[in-house]
């Protein structure tokens, strides 16, 4: 009886397309010439031997050819080498972006003093379920040449003789481009008698770049 691999090696070392093989006939085996198409047959892509078509592993190399398999080479491709390429790649990019903060590093609001003015601004007092507030609304424009977020507001907040009562923080979410205006609005819950607010004083005291990660 021939084993598999027999049948494949007598395939494997007849010329051209007819192979010789081995058929029972009744209970005589007799030599048969078998017309093999090309449909039949492939080539092996590891080691370009011609395989029966319909291999899912190379018989020569032991390679497997199918995908369903997890020893196929491609699966290795796909389940390593791309994720690990893919890590590599995160890591050359998260690089670059911390090199280039280094060399280009983004602007202290503290180098451009006073850039960020308060063009106009009013006080208005509104009565809502949470109580009455304060709120302080108004326009800056930024003088600078960088952009700028994040504005720290300081409002100050007086009495008829001029003695400072109250004071506030706002922190404006916008972004403020270069030689732009923005219009801004900073609501306080006073602690005195709406009275006693007769004037107020506003100014930026910081901010930060539109640049930086934060
Ligand atoms: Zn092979």
């Amino acid at each position: 009886m021939l084993d598999e691999h027999d049948k494949y090696n007598r395939y494997r070392t007849s010329t051209g397309r007819k192979c010789m093989g081995r058929q029972l006939a009744g209970k005589k085996w007799r030599l048969i010439t078998i017309e093999m198409s090309s449909q039949e047959n492939k080539t092996c892509p590891y080691c370009a031997e011609t395989i029966p078509a319909a291999a899912k592993r190379c018989p020569r190399c032991r390679i497997w050819l199918s995908f369903r398999s997890l020893r196929h080479p491609l699966v290795g491709v796909f389940v390593v080498v791309l994720p690990v390429m893919a890590a590599y790649f995160m890591m050359g990019y998260k690089l670059l972006n911390h090199f280039q903060m280094m060399m280009n590093p983004p602007p202290f609001y503290s180098d451009f003093p006073g850039s960020i003015k308060v063009l106009e601004s009013r006080m208005n007092w509104a009565d809502t379920t949470d109580g009455r507030f304060l709120f302080v609304t108004g326009i800056v424009t930024n003088q600078s040449s960088a952009s700028w977020r994040g504005l720290e507001f300081d409002i100050r907040f007086f009495d008829s003789n001029g003695q400072m009562i109250d004071a506030a923080n706002g922190r404006s979410l916008f972004t403020i481009l270069p030689g732009n205006e923005s219009a801004f609005r900073v609501s306080v819950k006073p602690l005195l008698s709406s009275n006693d607010y007769s004037s107020f004083r506003i100014s930026v005291s910081n901010a930060r770049s539109a640049k930086g990660p934060f």
